[in-house]
């Protein structure tokens, strides 16, 4: 069966999908995006994600292109026509095509909309889980605003390739204070001594995860202790378990930062745990 992309109000061959050489995403990064996990067929935790992709296009005044219940829909119709059951939907709307001007182009240009979904087996990511992976830090090169899900990964792709370097598959981001703000794609996690969950607080400096926001609901039904706030790598040496959250790993046990363990080496129980409620959340969520 071939892949279908969603493209500016049609659905078509992988191999015929394309945008127009001056569309802004392009030239400027002039564009947000979405990725929503999905399970046996329905989208993991909607609500959020779309309310997050309206925040991102309000934030940089791009035009919302249509409602986010039409939005969901193209969604839910590509995973459909690629009968994904699990896997990944990636959604991005960028301010539209146009001679290269940074100024922004009239309200009446269109945006444009590409969706694509792919399967991805969990049983890889569920082996990943079972043994932990390395995080390796860098400096957050980003700009002021990662609060916004733009296109604008170049920092996300060195820093991730740097870890890969080291044989790590996720780089955490150093502020200039010395602070974690979070993964290159993912939020950072850390469980103290006394088995209190701490991440950092929502500000502009990190992106409010969808993730990240289902499991502090789950932290409080489960009544698991947990504080908001930015933490540096030599707590996180000191720390009893480390994880990372995002659509793409749920919840992912770090056992060692840069070349340290953490804990004895091994995933933690608490993280463990909550990968698998976050897992049973999931599978539930939109069914
Ligand atoms: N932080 C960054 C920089 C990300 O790119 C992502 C996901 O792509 C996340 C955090 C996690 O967000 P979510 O849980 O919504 O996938």
């Amino acid at each position: 069966m071939s892949r279908i992309v969603y493209v500016n109000g049609r659905y078509v061959p992988y191999a015929k999908a394309a945008v127009h050489v001056e569309d802004r995403g392009f030239q400027f990064a002039d564009a947000i995006y979405e990725v929503c996990q999905v399970r046996a067929g329905n989208l993991v935790d909607e609500e959020r994600h779309m309310a997050r992709l309206a925040r991102s296009l309000g934030e940089l005044k791009i035009p919302a292109p249509m409602s986010a219940a039409a939005l969901a829909h193209v969604m839910r119709e590509t995973i459909r026509r690629n009968r994904v059951k699990d896997g990944l939907v990636y959604l991005q709307v960028t301010r539209g095509e146009g001679p290269r001007e940074f100024v922004f182009p009239g309200e009446d240009v269109p945006r444009t909309i590409v969706c694509i979904a792919r399967a991805v087996s969990p049983a890889p990511h569920d082996a990943t889980a079972a043994q932990g992976i390395a995080v390796k830090t860098m400096p957050d090169l980003r700009w002021r605003r990662s609060d916004i899900k733009t296109v604008m990964l170049l920092p996300a792709c060195l820093a991730k390739e740097a870890a890969r370097g080291d044989g790590a598959r996720e780089a955490w981001l150093i502020d200039n204070e010395g602070f974690v703000t979070e993964g290159a794609s993912s939020n950072a996690w850390i469980v103290s001594a006394e088995g209190t969950v701490i991440t950092r607080q929502i500000a502009p400096a990190i992106l409010a995860g969808v993730t990240r926001a289902t499991l502090i609901d789950l932290l409080r039904e489960e009544k698991v202790p947990y504080v908001e706030r930015p933490f540096r790598i030599a707590e996180a040496l000191q720390a009893r378990e480390a994880f990372i959250t995002s659509a793409t790993n749920t919840v992912m046990p770090v056992v060692r930062i840069d070349g340290s363990p953490i804990g004895d080496g091994k995933p933690g129980p608490l993280t463990l745990e909550l990968r698998s409620k976050f897992d049973h959340f999931a599978a539930i969520s939109g069914a």
